[in-house]
């Protein structure tokens, strides 16, 4: 299996190759030269996730350098449960499908598992690769918790000094080695750009063996086009009807990750992207222009993007495989959904989840009876308490996963936002 850029200009890489550089030398993101089935007749939705996520990605494994590793990486990626629940019985064509009961608490550590177990195996002891990411939201705490005890990948985490939560802080320092987390002296763009300025400097780059955990790296989407088809082919085993699908989208990682499970041949019904008040994608799909715009910020922060990097992936796609519609939920109607499916139920969805939630509730009646629904829940609202409690007026209690983090010791060096002063504190630690 080959990997081509959506730009068509750079060299075609294997998976692995893929995987290790993230995005392609051309600027375009890694996509397959065709998108590959799997063996339907062995998928079994009664089998753990591990499993059939080993048999669902197998072909796209054919032939590379991990593809004897694939079992051992799905085992390490997916080692926590992933329920469909009926939030509400008064609404019995609704599931949530909770993403959030990994050791971080969002859906992303799916992608980080299953990117750093694949990243260990790429890199060698002597010569780790150095997964240098910044953040401000759920990426860097499930990348740290990902590289954790890992011995050819190592991570070091840039985070805006001041600018994050007093739990965000606890999730982006609260690592072992060989994670290190740098409080900038800026901004969240500031720790972009330096990320980005030391990604462009091939020889530090190079000398670094520097990679990216972002989500336009291909190894993001697999896992999750993985628990996608295992969620729909047991809601579609049940029923015999195609579930429809209502995924919360910021850079369209996930979204993008149903498409491709449906592409694959899994059962996926309508496919139904809800945004915050960020338009670009809404606008989109109305006129048909896409016009990337600078972010808003909102109640649904880790979806404030104003120009989602997996755009490119989507309309790289056949024009039959691109079936999906667009919802915006802004700030007001995020607030009202949680609290209306808070006082009618007890359930309680985090903001990001929310947007889908409300996609959902606007559907006609005759749509919602029609099929079974599936509602990507992507972080636990214990991640978003302080949105959350003013609008329900309830204290919501931390998983036990959480609750572990808010207790271990933290670690954080201070960087001004300069190349170099990111230079020696990489030095300096790598030496030590
Ligand atoms: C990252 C994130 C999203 C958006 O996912 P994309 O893959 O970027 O579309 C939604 N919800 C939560 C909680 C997130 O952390």
């Amino acid at each position: 299996m080959k990997f081509v850029s959506t730009r068509g200009s750079a060299p075609p890489a294997t998976l692995s190759q893929a995987i290790r550089h993230g995005a392609a030398p051309d600027g375009g993101l890694y996509m397959p030269e065709r998108i590959p089935a799997p063996d339907w007749s062995r998928l079994d939705p009664d089998v753990p996730l591990a499993a059939f996520a080993a048999e669902f990605l197998k072909p796209w494994f054919a032939g590379d350098a991990l593809e004897s590793e694939l079992p051992a990486i799905c085992a390490e990626a997916f080692d926590f449960p992933v329920p469909l629940v009926a939030p509400d019985p008064a609404q019995p064509s609704l599931s949530a499908l909770e993403l959030f009961h990994g050791p971080t608490g969002a859906f992303k550590d799916f992608g980080a598992r299953f990117l750093l177990a694949c990243f260990d195996r790429i890199g060698d002891r002597s010569a780790p690769l150095h997964v240098l990411v910044a953040t401000s939201g759920d990426t860097g705490g499930a990348v740290g918790c990902a590289a954790e005890g890992r011995s050819a990948v190592r991570a070091t985490i840039l985070f805006p000094r001041g600018r994050v939560s007093s739990f965000q802080e606890k999730q982006l320092t609260c690592w072992g080695e060989p994670v290190d987390a740098l409080e900038v002296d800026g901004d969240f763009d500031d720790c972009q750009r330096l990320v980005k300025a030391a990604f462009n400097d091939r020889p530090l780059s190079d000398a670094l063996r520097l990679t990216s955990a972002n989500s336009i790296n291909i190894g993001r989407l697999l896992p999750q086009a993985a628990y996608a088809a295992h969620a729909v082919l047991q809601s579609f085993t049940g029923s015999r009807i195609r579930p429809g699908v209502v995924a919360p989208s910021g850079n369209l990682g996930q979204g993008f990750s149903f498409l491709l499970a449906r592409t694959m041949g899994a059962p996926v019904g309508p496919l139904l992207l809800a945004t915050n008040a960020n338009r670009t994608l809404r606008d989109w799909y109305e006129n048909g222009r896409y016009e990337p715009r600078a972010s808003v910020a909102t109640l649904a922060n880790a979806m404030d993007v104003g120009a989602p990097s997996n755009f490119e992936r989507l309309v790289a796609l056949p024009i039959r495989d691109r079936g999906l519609r667009v919802e915006l939920v802004d700030d007001g109607a995020i607030t009202r959904r949680i609290r209306a499916d808070f006082e009618a139920s007890g359930y309680i969805w985090c903001p990001h989840s929310a947007c889908a939630a409300e996609a959902y509730a606007r559907l006609s009646e005759a749509e919602r009876a029609d099929r079974p629904w599936l509602v990507a829940a992507t972080a636990h609202p214990f991640k978003f308490a302080d949105v959350i409690e003013p609008i329900t007026g309830a204290p919501i209690a931390a998983p036990p996963a959480l609750a572990a983090i808010e207790h271990r010791p933290t670690a954080k060096r201070a960087v001004p936002a300069r190349l170099d002063a990111l230079v020696e504190a990489i030095e300096g630690r790598v030496d030590a």
